[in-house]
C-alpha cells in the first residue's frame, strides 16, 4: 500500500509463463499482505504453522517471502486459509496485526517524511484529507482489481471498495477486511488523529454489495 514506485512495477506476469500456467494477466497488490501476515503468524502461533499455512495456499517459503508486487489470488488465498484454520475471530486479529504492521512499514519506508510531518502539523481534518489524497493516488498498490473510492463528511470518512480484492469469494459471518481495517487505522492514529477509529460496517464476504469503512474519532 501507498508504494511510490512507478506504475511500470505492474508490467508483464513474472513467474506464470515458468509454471507453464495460461491465465489471463492478473492484477497485482504489494507484498505486504503476504509477507506482515506471515510474521504475525510466526510470532502468534509459530515457525511451522506460518510456514504450513503460506506454502500450501501461495508456494512462498518463510525464507523466501515476495519481494514486489503479486497476484492478488495468492494474498486472497493465504487469507482465505488463515481464515478458515483459525477461525474468523482469531483470523480477522491475525488480519488486522498485520495490517497494523504494514502501516508501519509505510511510514517507514514509503511514505515521505515531509508529508508525514505535515500530517502531523496540520488541523485533523485537513491531515485526514491529505492522507486520503495520498492513499487515492496510491491504491494501485494495495486495491488489485477492486475499485477504492473515498467520501469525506462531517463525522470523518467513508472509505470503499467495489469488487474487494481482500474477501474475494469468501463467505463469513462477519467482516473479514481486517487487513485493510487494521492499516487503515494505524496510519490515521498515527498521523492524524489518535483517537480515530476505522471500522468495516458492510463486507462483501457477509453478502454487501461492496466492503465499506467508517473513520470516525477525527478532531
Ligand atoms: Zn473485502
Ligand atoms: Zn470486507
Amino acid at each position: 500500500m501507498l508504494i511510490v514506485e512507478p506504475p511500470t512495477a505492474l508490467a508483464g506476469s513474472r513467474g506464470l509463463s515458468d509454471i507453464g500456467t495460461v491465465r489471463a494477466q492478473a492484477a497485482r497488490i504489494g507484498p505486504n499482505t503476504i509477507i506482515q501476515l506471515a510474521h504475525v503468524l510466526r510470532d502468534r502461533y509459530g515457525d511451522f504453522m506460518a510456514s504450513t499455512l503460506l506454502f500450501e495456499s501461495t508456494g512462498y517459503a518463510m525464507t523466501a517471502l515476495p519481494g514486489a508486487m503479486v497476484d492478488e489470488r495468492e494474498a486472497q488465498a493465504f487469507v482465505r486459509t488463515v481464515m478458515r484454520q483459525l477461525g474468523e475471530r482469531p483470523g480477522a486479529a491475525v488480519l488486522h496485526e498485520a495490517g497494523r504492521r504494514t502501516a508501519d512499514y509505510l511510514m517507514a519506508n514509503r511514505i515521505p517524511r515531509p508529508a508525514q510531518w505535515v500530517m502531523k502539523a496540520l488541523p485533523a481534518r485537513a491531515g485526514l484529507s491529505l492522507l486520503l489524497k495520498a492513499m487515492r493516488a496510491n491504491a494501485w498498490t494495495f486495491a488489485g482489481s477492486g475499485a477504492f473510492s473515498v467520501h469525506t463528511h462531517a463525522r470523518g470518512a467513508d472509505l470503499t471498495f467495489h469488487a474487494c480484492a481482500m474477501c474475494r469469494d469468501m463467505h463469513s459471518d462477519g467482516p473479514v477486511c481486517d487487513f485493510y481495517a487494521g492499516t487503515f487505522e494505524h496510519l490515521i492514529r498515527t498521523l492524524v488523529a489518535p483517537r480515530a477509529e476505522v471500522v468495516e460496517v458492510e463486507c462483501q464476504a457477509q453478502g454487501g454489495h461492496c466492503c465499506r469503512f467508517e473513520v470516525t474519532g477525527i478532531r
